[in-house]
C-alpha cells in the first residue's frame, strides 16, 4: 500500500501544481514520466550553483544562494520536501511557539527558496559526473545540468533489517513510515521495531489509530529523547518489548497480508510468536549517496566526509550538507544550518575562481 496517504496529503497541500508532483521513495517512476524525457526536447542548463534535494538543507542552501545572487537551481528529487513531508508535529524546530506539521514547514521552506529567486525543478538525477568542472548531472527527464558548484542535499531514507520475510510482507502489513500507514490500522494491533526517536515517535503516533502498540527494542534501553520515552512509558496503548528482536514476520499468502511475528529473545534465546497486523521499521536511516560513490570520500556507512567544521567533499567545488553528510545530529534544524554553510561556503568558492580566472586573463 505504500504511502498512499502521504501522497493525498501532499496532493492535498500542494494541489495540481506540477512542480510539487510527489511520488513516494520505495514507488519506481510511472512509465509516462519517464516517456516525457523521451519524447519532449532534453534541455542542457548551465547554472554556477546547484542544489540537489528539497530538505531543510536544501532550502536553506538556496534561500543563501539565491540571496547572494548565485541564482541556483534546486532539483527536487522523488520525494521533494524530504523526511518531514512524512513526519506529523514538529515542536523542535525554533521560531514556532505552537506545534507545526512537517509538511507545512517544508512547504513554506520551498515557498522561501522560490520568493527569493531559487529555480526549483522537479526531476531526479540519475547521474552525477563530478570529475571535472562544470560538474555534470543528468536527469530522469533527459535534462543535463553543468553546475560550477554543487551542493548535495540529498538526505535519507529509511533503513530496513533486511530479513526475507521483511521483503515480502513489504506494502502488505510491513512499512518504514506510520505517518503514511498508521491509517490503515484502525483499531488493529500493531509493532514497532527500534528504540531511537523515530521508533518512539512512530509508536505514539500509532496509538492515533491502533487498538494496541508494541515498540521492540534490541536492548533495555531506548535512545530516544527523555520527553518522548516519558509520553511513551504513560501511554495506556503502548507495551515495551526489551532485549528482543524481529526474526521473522509471518502471515497469509493469499491476500498477502501480515497476521503474526516471531520475535527473539536476545538474552534467552527463545522464540515467540505475537499476533499483530502490521509492522513498522524504525531503526534509523540511510544517507542517499549513492550517485556519488567512488567520486567524493565516504565513511564506510555512506555518509559524505566533509572537513571540520565545514561542509566542503574531497572534491573541490563540492559542498554536502544535511542527513546525507551528518551522521550525529541529523535534526532539521542542523541541517538547514549546514545548507547555510554549504551555500555561502560555494559563494565564496565561485569568487576565488572568477579572480583566478581574471588573473590568468
Ligand atoms: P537512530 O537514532 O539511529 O535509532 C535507530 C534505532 O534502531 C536504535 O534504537 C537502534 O538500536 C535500532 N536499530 C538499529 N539497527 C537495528 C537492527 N538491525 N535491529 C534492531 N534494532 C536496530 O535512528 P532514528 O530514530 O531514525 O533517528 C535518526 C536521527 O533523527 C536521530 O538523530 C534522531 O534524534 C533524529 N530524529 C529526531 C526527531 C525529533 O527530534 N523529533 C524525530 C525523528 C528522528 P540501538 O539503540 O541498540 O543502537
Amino acid at each position: 500500500m505504500g504511502c498512499v496517504s502521504c501522497i493525498a496529503r501532499l496532493k492535498a497541500i500542494h494541489g495540481d501544481n506540477k512542480r510539487t508532483e510527489w511520488l513516494p521513495v520505495s514507488v519506481e517512476r510511472p512509465p509516462e514520466a519517464r516517456l516525457q524525457g523521451r519524447y519532449r526536447m532534453a534541455k542542457t542548463i548551465h547554472a554556477k550553483v546547484v542544489i540537489i534535494g528539497s530538505g531543510p538543507a536544501g532550502y536553506a542552501a538556496a534561500i543563501y544562494a539565491a540571496r547572494a545572487m548565485l541564482e541556483p537551481i534546486l532539483i527536487q528529487g522523488i520525494q521533494p520536501g524530504g523526511q518531514l513531508t512524512i513526519t506529523t508535529d514538529v515542536e523542535n524546530y525554533p521560531g514556532f511557539a505552537d506545534v507545526i506539521q512537517g509538511p507545512w514547514l517544508m512547504e513554506q521552506m520551498q515557498k522561501q527558496a522560490e520568493h527569493v529567486g531559487t529555480k526549483i525543478v522537479t526531476d531526479h538525477v540519475t547521474q552525477a559526473e563530478l570529475a571535472q568542472r562544470p560538474f555534470r548531472l543528468q536527469c530522469d527527464s533527459g535534462d543535463i545540468y553543468l553546475a560550477d558548484s554543487l551542493i548535495i542535499a540529498t538526505g535519507a531514507q529509511a533503513r530496513w533489517l533486511g530479513l526475507p520475510s521483511e521483503q515480502k510482507f513489504k506494502g502488505y502489513g510491513v512499512s518504514a513510515c506510520a505517518t503514511c500507514d498508521g491509517f490503515f490500522y484502525r483499531n488493529k494491533e500493531v509493532m514497532v521495531i527500534g528504540g531511537g526517536n523515530t521508533a518512539v515517535e512512530e509508536a505514539l503516533f500509532l496509538t492515533n489509530f491502533a487498538s494496541k502498540v508494541a515498540i521492540v527494542h534490541r536492548r533495555n534501553a531506548f535512545r530516544a529523547e527523555k520527553i518522548l520515552q516519558d509520553r511513551l512509558f504513560k501511554h495506556p496503548k503502548i507495551e515495551v518489548v526489551w532485549d528482543s528482536v524481529l526474526h521473522e514476520v509471518l502471515g497469509t499468502e493469499s491476500p498477502l497480508k501480515v497476521n503474526r511475528v516471531r520475535l527473539k529473545n536476545l538474552k534467552s534465546g527463545a522464540l515467540s510468536e505475537r499476533k499483530v497486523d502490521g509492522v513498522f521499521i524504525a531503526i534509523g536511516h540511510t544517507p542517499a549517496s549513492e550517485l556519488f560513490v567512488g567520486q567524493v570520500q565516504m565513511k564506510a556507512s555512506g555518509y559524505i566526509i566533509t572537513t571540520n567544521d565545514s561542509t566542503a567533499t574531497s572534491v573541490p567545488g563540492v559542498f554536502a550538507a544535511g542527513d546525507v553528510s551528518d551522521d550525529i545530529y541529523r535534526q532539521a534544524v542542523t541541517a538547514a544550518g549546514q545548507g547555510c554553510m554549504a551555500a555561502l561556503e560555494a559563494e565564496k568558492f565561485l569568487a576565488a575562481h572568477e579572480q583566478d580566472r581574471a588573473a590568468a586573463e
